[in-house]
C-alpha cells in the first residue's frame, strides 16, 4: 500500500534552501521558473508517495523569488540531483548546442 501525506488548511510554507543529493523531497514545481523546489523531505525516501489533501500553501520559489499559491494537489514528489548544482532536479539539464 503506498504511503499517503494529507495535507489540509491554507498555510504560507517556505522552501528548503539545501537539498540533499539524491534524496527524494516534496515540493512543487515553479509555476514562473518551472524549476522544482522542495518543501519537506518524503518521509519515504523513494518518491513512492501519494500526496493529497486540500490545503493551499502560500511558498515563495527559491530560484526565481516568484511568491504564488498552490494547491496541495499540485505537490510532487522529487528526487534532487547528485552534484553539485543543490537548486536542479535530475532529468531537466539539455545539452547547449554547440557554436552558433
Ligand atoms: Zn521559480
Amino acid at each position: 500500500m503506498t504511503p499517503e501525506l494529507e495535507f489540509k488548511g491554507d498555510f504560507d510554507a517556505s522552501a528548503k534552501s539545501m537539498l540533499v543529493p539524491g534524496a527524494w523531497f516534496i515540493g512543487f514545481a515553479c509555476v514562473a521558473c518551472r524549476d522544482k523546489f522542495a518543501l519537506l523531505d518524503d518521509p519515504t525516501g523513494s518518491g513512492n508517495i501519494r500526496l493529497g489533501g486540500n490545503a493551499t500553501l502560500r511558498v515563495t520559489c527559491p530560484h526565481c523569488g516568484d511568491t504564488r499559491t498552490y494547491a496541495a494537489g499540485q505537490m510532487l514528489a522529487f528526487q534532487a540531483a547528485t552534484g553539485r548544482s543543490s537548486a536542479k532536479t535530475l532529468g531537466k539539464r539539455e545539452p547547449q548546442p554547440s557554436g552558433l
